[in-house]
């Protein structure tokens, strides 16, 4: 057989899935692995689909989406974060975050480019800045100072060749999140190397104590930044596959272009849903959102007993915890905390190496998953202590 395209031949699939499929084969887990809320899309949000079939919606939308939805999403990016997309030239709804993501490393990446990524980051990134033809730079981030980026550490990674830098607070794996002050720090050296800062904010909704701060809120590099959400994380969408890209006109217009030949149009059922989850579904938000703050509560207090300390994440629905006291690696510690008390977990290093030491324990599930887990961790780090 010939060969296949090399790129692709030598991407490593995701660090994750292998937990769940040994997870999968077992009875009895109790899932902290998992990246999508535990809760059911809203019924309100679910109907709109529904009635959109009814109506007979069932054709192509626009290539950039429904006008109707975005619309709906210049209102909500205006009216909560401040910053103003124009509906008809800035805005794309894609095939959730994931598309977006691909479509930005595709239009702004030429062979040999850098793009600057965080260590950890989301396992989605490297690939499809290598599939792109680009060449990842990582910048690490420690528990330390909260698993922010420091400027630096972002001064020292920029060279003539950098052409981007993925974000994405609040983050996942850490949890971590910027706040305004800590981008402030880093506009002047991101607006005088002209970079542009590819922002995935589709944890944006889930932040606990302050205010979310998107870079685009800074008017001095607003056009640099291609930001990156959608629908699957604050309104427990995963499965809708619905995400959008806010741009500039002319960037906006060359990611259109790859949307177009790739995907056409975003699925026009979910576009519907997704009017009614902007419209309607800000009080869904609140209601998720203050039981992810009890979980992250107990699940940090617990593990900090355990001897697993743990920064107290403001995002997301992960927290990050550090297993050194344990003396395993964070592979063994996952390996074994799966075969010997049936908790899945993913180590740290799935998201790069400065994971080494950490294990991502997501706590979308329930309060009880969440205590009888906790159970069998401490139960398992007594039997590492009696070794
Ligand atoms: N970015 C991050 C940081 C994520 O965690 C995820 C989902 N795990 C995505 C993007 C993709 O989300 P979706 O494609 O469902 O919108």
């Amino acid at each position: 057989m010939k060969s296949i395209n090399r790129t692709i031949e030598h991407l490593k699939p995701s660090g994750i899935r292998k937990y769940f499929d040994l997870a999968n084969a077992m009875e009895g887990v109790i899932s902290l692995g998992v990246g999508e809320p535990d809760f059911d899309t809203p019924w309100h949000i679910s109907a709109k689909a529904v009635e959109s079939f009814e109506e007979g919606h069932t054709h192509y939308t626009a290539n950039r989406g429904l006008i109707a939805l975005r619309r709906q999403i210049a209102n909500y990016y205006r009216n909560r974060y401040g910053i103003a997309y124009d509906p008809d030239s800035e805005i794309l709804v894609t095939v959730g975050g994931s598309e977006a993501v691909d479509l930005c490393c595709r239009t702004l990446i030429n062979p040999g480019d850098e793009v600057i990524v965080l260590d950890p980051n989301y396992v989605a990134y490297e690939p499809a800045i290598l599939m792109a033809g680009g060449v990842p730079v990582r910048i690490p981030l420690t528990q330390e100072h909260d698993f922010k980026l420091l400027p630096e550490d972002l001064e020292r990674a920029i060279t003539e060749k950098t052409k981007a830098i993925i974000v994405n607070f609040p983050s996942n794996p850490t949890g971590g999140v910027m706040t305004r002050e800590d981008y402030a720090r880093l506009v002047p050296i991101l607006k005088e190397s002209g970079i542009y800062i590819i922002s995935d904010e589709i944890y944006s909704e889930l932040v606990f104590a302050g205010e979310f701060c998107s870079p685009a809120s800074f008017d001095e590099i607003r056009d640099q930044v291609l930001v990156i959400n959608g629908f699957s994380k604050a309104f427990a969408m995963t499965g809708w596959r619905l995400g959008y890209l806010l741009s500039n006109p002319e960037l906006s217009e060359q990611l259109t272009k790859v949307h177009q030949f790739v995907i056409m149009s975003a699925p026009t059922a979910a576009q519907y849903a997704a009017i009614e989850a902007l419209e309607h579904g800000m009080p869904d938000i609140a209601g998720m959102c203050k039981e992810y703050e009890a979980r992250r509560n107990l699940i940090c207090a617990r593990l900090n007993r355990m001897g697993l300390t743990t920064n107290v994440p403001n995002g997301t629905f992960y927290v990050f915890a550090n297993i050194t006291s344990s003396g395993l690696s964070s592979d063994e510690f996952c390996v074994r905390l799966l075969e010997e008390q049936k908790v899945a977990i993913v180590p740290g290093t799935a998201f790069g190496e400065s994971g080494e030491g950490f294990v991502r324990i997501s706590y979308a599930t329930s309060m009880e998953d969440i205590k009888e887990a906790c159970a069998r961790i401490d139960a398992f780090l007594k039997t590492l202590h009696n070794d």
